[in-house]
């Protein structure tokens, strides 16, 4: 087995961080990459597992000295992926993991050309399901929230020029199909139809407006 970078992306609300920690607790030959981040720690996460959380300066200290692979703003607040963090997991012979946003994704094809990583790009089922998935999470302010609605629009729209997408309905299906792609070594293209997706793209885009329209509460 060659290890192998395994980027999962997804709207805000996707499911790729209850993907990432299914697939983790199922596959000891995958491993994650705990990223650095200067959002506050949401009720329950703790340093080092969920993110590295640092302060602004301390991120630009660390971007500036070249320990990230990648780092992108998002939803106001800076994300980044540690080439030690990177290091670490495939120096143990394993998959590494990474949940990162689609500018991130963007970085890693750059700096690891399939068939050194596997992109992967989750899709909620349906408008109604994300809807409810996203504001039910209830982990962000109404502002947050907005500026989370508006990435996801522009995420969303790029859907259809990943190689593998997964559409997360029941969580078990959408966990074995990405251990199946990693398996595959991501060989073989894996999308649902082109027309299932455009359709879906469209349903989701016209969500997000809606409750971007209904956190604006005009
Ligand atoms: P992301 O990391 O992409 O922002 P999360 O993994 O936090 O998304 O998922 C958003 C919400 O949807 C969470 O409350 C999670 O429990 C729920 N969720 C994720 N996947 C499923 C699924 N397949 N079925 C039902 N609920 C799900
Ligand atoms: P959240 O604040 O919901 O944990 O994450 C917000 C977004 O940032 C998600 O799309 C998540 O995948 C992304 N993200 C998390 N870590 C990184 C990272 O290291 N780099 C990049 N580019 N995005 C990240």
């Amino acid at each position: 087995m060659t290890p192998r970078v395994v980027v999962l992306s997804a709207p805000s609300g996707g499911g790729k961080t209850t993907i990432a920690k299914a697939l983790l607790a199922r596959r000891p030959d995958v491993g994650y990459s705990v990223s650095a981040t200067t959002r506050p720690p949401r009720p329950g996460e703790q340093n080092s597992v969920a993110y590295h959380f640092l302060s602004r300066n301390e991120f630009a200290r660390r971007r500036d000295a070249g320990e990230f692979v990648e780092w992108a703003e998002y939803a106001g607040e800076w994300y980044g992926t540690l080439q030690s963090e990177v290091d670490r997991v495939l120096r143990s012979e394993r998959h590494v993991l990474l949940d990162i946003d689609v500018q991130g994704a963007a970085q890693v094809q750059g700096r690891y050309p399939p068939p050194q990583s596997i992109g992967i790009f989750i899709l909620p089922p349906s408008a109604a399901a994300w809807g409810r998935r996203l504001v039910g999470r209830g982990t962000e302010s109404p502002a947050s929230l907005e500026r989370r609605l508006e990435q996801a629009i522009a995420e969303i729209r790029q859907s259809s020029d990943w190689r593998h997408i997964v559409i997360n309905d029941d969580l078990n299906g959408a966990v074995g199909e990405v251990a199946r792609i990693i398996d595959e070594d991501g060989a073989r293209p894996h999308r649902p139809r082109p027309d299932q997706v455009s359709r879906l793209v469209e349903a989701l885009v016209r969500e997000a407006d809606r409750l971007r329209h209904g956190v604006k509460g005009d």
